[in-house]
């Protein structure tokens, strides 16, 4: 890849209120990204309670992480040879069972992952910016009362659609998934950083959304020599 492009196929981490879903939608919309979105899939399946919906209900209705191998079910079902597509996982891996997940869909799918991006916020931050959080019921775009609002108070910008507050952003699951992400999220985002130096990057999130949407396209666009092959 050569100096400043934006990679074709990216990670975005970041803890639950961080911001990293309105970043990969307005990712997604500037420059073709297929969002690959977990939370989004699994809140789909218990909506329509297929078999892997009923079998994820408690724990995504909770707060609390769906174990990987259904999280490998739901990827093996939804991911398929992404040929041109630009893809930008929103949300996956979560632990470091997943990184494996993803490292045997890399292989077995023919792709590679050119960066793994970090929104980086602390606790505090994110618990205060989740209890603004609204989305779409028919599209999930995500938006922010104060940070990223709606061009018309309380609908959706897409398809009209009046916005919700997610169950699991009341305040009790907010902290519960805030300690889910401290425990797992360390270990994984060590193992990035150790294994894929040259293509981990991370953007301070405590910045206005367009601040920090102009320091990930930078980010996203450096191409560290460094490293071969990661
Ligand atoms: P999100 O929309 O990404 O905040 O995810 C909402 C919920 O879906 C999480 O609180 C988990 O219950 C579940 N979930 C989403 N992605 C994953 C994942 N990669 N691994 C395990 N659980 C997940």
């Amino acid at each position: 890849m050569a100096g400043s492009e934006i990679p074709n196929h990216v990670v975005v981490f970041g803890r639950p209120g961080s911001g990293k879903s309105s970043l990969a939608a307005r990712l997604g919309r500037d420059h073709g990204f297929v969002l690959i979105r977990t939370g989004e899939l699994l809140r789909r399946a218990v909506e329509r309670g297929d078999s892997l919906g009923r079998r994820v209900e408690e724990c995504v209705k909770g707060g609390k992480l769906v174990p990987d191998a259904l999280i490998a079910e739901l990827l093996e079902s939804t991911l398929k040879s992404p040929g041109s597509d630009r893809l930008l996982f929103d949300g996956f891996p979560r632990t470091i069972g997943q990184v494996a997940i993803l490292e045997s869909f890399e292989r077995k799918l023919d792709f590679r992952i050119d960066r793994y991006l970090e929104i980086a916020i602390s606790h505090a931050a994110a618990v205060a910016r989740m209890s603004g959080r609204r989305v779409c019921p028919r599209c999930g775009a995500t938006y922010h009362i104060v940070n990223s609002p709606p061009r018309t108070d309380g609908i959706c910008d897409n398809d009209g659609s009046s916005l919700v507050q997610r169950r699991d952003d009341s305040y009790e699951v907010v902290e519960l998934r805030q300690r889910i992400y401290d425990e797992n999220a360390t270990q994984m985002l060590a193992y990035y950083r150790a294994h894929a130096p040259g293509r981990f990057v991370t953007v301070n999130g405590e910045q206005p959304f367009e601040t920090v949407y102009a320091e990930t396209c930078r980010a996203l666009g450096r191409w560290s020599d460094g490293e071969a092959s990661g």
